[in-house]
């Protein structure tokens, strides 16, 4: 009908949407239904419901393959790794996300997988894992580290070696990198972040480029009943809609706030992988003023949890789960939609309130 393949924008803005009938809704509804009237694509609230079909539809679209939600990110990473043959070698980045990696060494301690910790970013390093590896799971870029994979060397050494590979896609969304097209055969989100964009919600997904995988992770969920709510699906459809205007708006922020941390004596370090909204940086006067300024901010607020078009900073290493190699005063700025003057002000304040 178009003629050409539509931008990411317009995909945002109008896949998944209820056909075009007089007097019916431009958005899929929210349908609150534990039974459906037998004959449609599911009769029991478990199975299916047609809420999700509208927030998989966009994602899928964005994405490139058939997406799945699930009731938060891990509950997505969880359904996976319950599809890795028991025993098998499982490789994942040092500083992936912690609840990924608790995930993993528990499955190991209790001999599930074996899992090979690597450092994402030195790809020969990476690559040498792979042999014998059933799964290569790749976050890029990693929470709060912010290292990055090289996507398609690794997806090529690992898929030749006979490993399944997933990217945890939550901090690049498919607006800046698109794994499946990279060589990966499966996408993980947490939808709770910049993809709903809001801070209102929990949300996961997955998204698979082979219909016999989507299938056998549709009935883990099932069997599981790892499944989303329909208004967080609903909430999450929304947030995409806008999602390239945000992503775009906040982008510009975060290059704007590193570059002037970076000259910023105050600072030791910022890391900014140059695109999403995610900001590392490490302050003189280490973690005690870190947590100092953290909790002192007026516009940024404090708080976990990241992707809302509000600001939000913390200490990461507060938290008990958080590995150690993740410095003590590391500052992770989750960067939103506001005005940039007005965020480099509180930031200047609270750096000066330090001092
Ligand atoms: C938050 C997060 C997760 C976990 O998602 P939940 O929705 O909180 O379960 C996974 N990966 C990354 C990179 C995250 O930031």
């Amino acid at each position: 009908m178009h003629g050409h393949e539509l931008s990411p924008s317009t995909i945002a803005v109008g896949a998944g949407r209820p056909d075009r009938v007089p007097g019916g809704p431009l958005n899929a509804p929210i349908t609150l239904a534990s039974a459906l009237v037998p004959g449609g694509a599911s009769e029991y609230g478990r199975a299916g419901n047609p809420t999700w079909d509208s927030f998989e539809t966009v994602l899928g679209a964005l994405e490139g393959g058939r997406a799945l939600a699930f009731s938060s990110g891990v509950a997505a990473s969880a359904a996976l790794f319950d599809l890795v043959p028991m025993g098998s070698v499982v490789v994942a980045p040092r500083h992936a996300y912690y609840g990924t990696i608790a995930q993993l060494t528990e499955r190991n301690r209790r001999g599930q997988v074996e899992l090979r910790l690597v450092d994402i970013d030195n790809t020969p390093q990476v690559i040498a894992a792979c042999e014998g590896a059933a799964l290569v799971w790749i976050e890029s870029p990693t929470n709060p580290a912010l290292e990055i994979a090289d996507i398609e060397s690794i997806a090529t050494a690992a898929t030749k070696a006979g490993a399944a590979v997933a990217v945890d896609n939550t901090f690049a969304t498919p607006l800046r990198q698109r794994p499946l097209d990279l060589g990966a055969d499966f996408v993980v989100h947490s939808a709770s972040k910049l993809l709903s964009g809001h801070s209102d919600l929990i949300l996961g997904a997955i998204v698979a480029n082979d219909d016999r995988a989507y299938a056998a992770l549709e009935k883990r969920r099932s069997v599981l009943g790892a499944i989303p709510g329909a208004m967080e699906t609903f909430l999450a459809a929304r947030g995409v809609r806008t999602l390239h205007v945000r992503l775009d708006r906040a982008e510009a922020n975060a290059k704007e706030l590193h570059r002037r941390l970076s000259a910023s004596r105050r600072i030791v370090y910022s890391r900014y992988p140059g695109f999403g909204t995610i900001i590392a940086f490490e302050v003189v006067g280490g973690p005690t003023a870190a947590q100092k300024m953290t909790e002192q901010s007026d516009i940024i607020t404090y708080a976990t949890s990241l992707g809302g078009v509000e600001s939000t900073w913390e200490r990461r290493r507060r938290h008990p789960g958080e590995p150690e190699s993740v410095p003590e005063g590391l500052v992770r700025l989750s960067v939103g939609i506001e005005d940039v003057e007005d965020l480099w002000t509180d930031i200047q304040n609270v750096l000066a309130a330090i001092a």
